[in-house]
């Protein structure tokens, strides 16, 4: 089986140019934004696109291509407007994955002061959102850190939307260093297992589907977001020996978002030397 370990990389010039940019880095899968990350303008797809797209796919041998939303749409905010335009934003985002033929579109969970209005009013919004997309693309939820008043850092959270919304869509999208801040510790045998007994029991294995690995500028249960090359941060190389080797995560992407793509290359050789190849 092959495994599948990308970055995050460049759609300067077009989207198909992250499949070539990964391929030169040494990647079998890649994230991308498919539109602006930091606009509002929700931009739907072009013919040439996708044919660029799927050139590229066959040329690159990368079919595994992982969307990453835009950092400004906040499902759960307090503020209607913006509210709104976070849901026709997303929504925007998961008719242009189907377009594409990208499976999972990744999403941070959005905030909001008042903690339980919030998780009601993203709740809501997941709702409309399985409603009025596409099928064909799931919604990847990131787990956060838990910074400021971020929802969706501790696994009970979850819990409680797949309580409200049993539906196979909805997956979890796990980054290592959210995790890791957020105060679940990955760098030892017997924590590592504890979390994932504990997520299991809360959420159910078959849901992680994505990972973003990142190592940790800050120190666990710091709730603050600051990613670092693997293995020079906080989490240390261990952490990623232990996601790497473990069969129940083998067939599923994973990504990293280390914060100098200048040294992507050196980041993903250490992981690809983690798996033996
Ligand atoms: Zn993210
Ligand atoms: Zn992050």
């Amino acid at each position: 089986m092959q495994r599948l370990i990308g970055a995050h990389t460049s759609t300067a010039g077009g989207l198909h140019n992250a499949l070539y940019e990964g391929k030169r880095l040494g990647c079998t899968a890649v994230q991308i934004f498919t539109s602006s990350p930091r606009q509002w303008k929700p931009a739907s797809v072009a013919p040439e696109q996708v044919q660029q797209l799927q050139h590229a796919r066959a040329e690159t041998g990368i079919e595994c291509v992982v969307s990453h939303a835009a950092y400004l749409i906040n499902l759960a905010s307090p503020d209607p407007d913006t509210r709104q335009k976070s849901l026709a934003a997303y929504a925007a985002e998961l008719h242009r994955c189907a377009a594409l033929g990208i499976r999972y579109a990744v999403v941070h969970m959005g905030s909001h002061p008042d903690f339980e209005t919030g998780m009601d009013l993203l709740i809501a919004s997941l709702r409309q959102l399985l409603a009025e997309t596409p099928n064909s693309v799931c919604i990847a939820m990131e787990t956060m850190a838990g910074q400021g008043s971020a929802l969706c850092y501790r696994f009970e959270h979850f819990a409680r939307i797949y309580d409200a919304l049993p539906d196979e869509r909805l997956v979890i999208c796990a980054d290592s260093c959210h995790l890791f801040a957020a105060g679940y510790d990955l760098r030892t045998p017997d924590a590592y297992h504890a979390v994932w007994t504990e997520f299991d029991q809360l959420i159910g294995l078959s849901r992680l589907q994505v990972w973003h690995l990142n190592d940790s500028k800050k120190p666990l249960g710091s709730r603050v977001d600051r990613h670092e090359h693997i293995g020079e941060g906080e989490l240390g190389i261990g952490a990623f020996e232990l996601i790497l080797t473990d069969s129940r995560f083998a067939a599923l992407p994973m990504l990293i978002e280390t914060p100098d793509e200048q040294r992507f290359a050196e980041d993903l050789q250490k992981l690809w030397g983690i798996v033996g190849a």
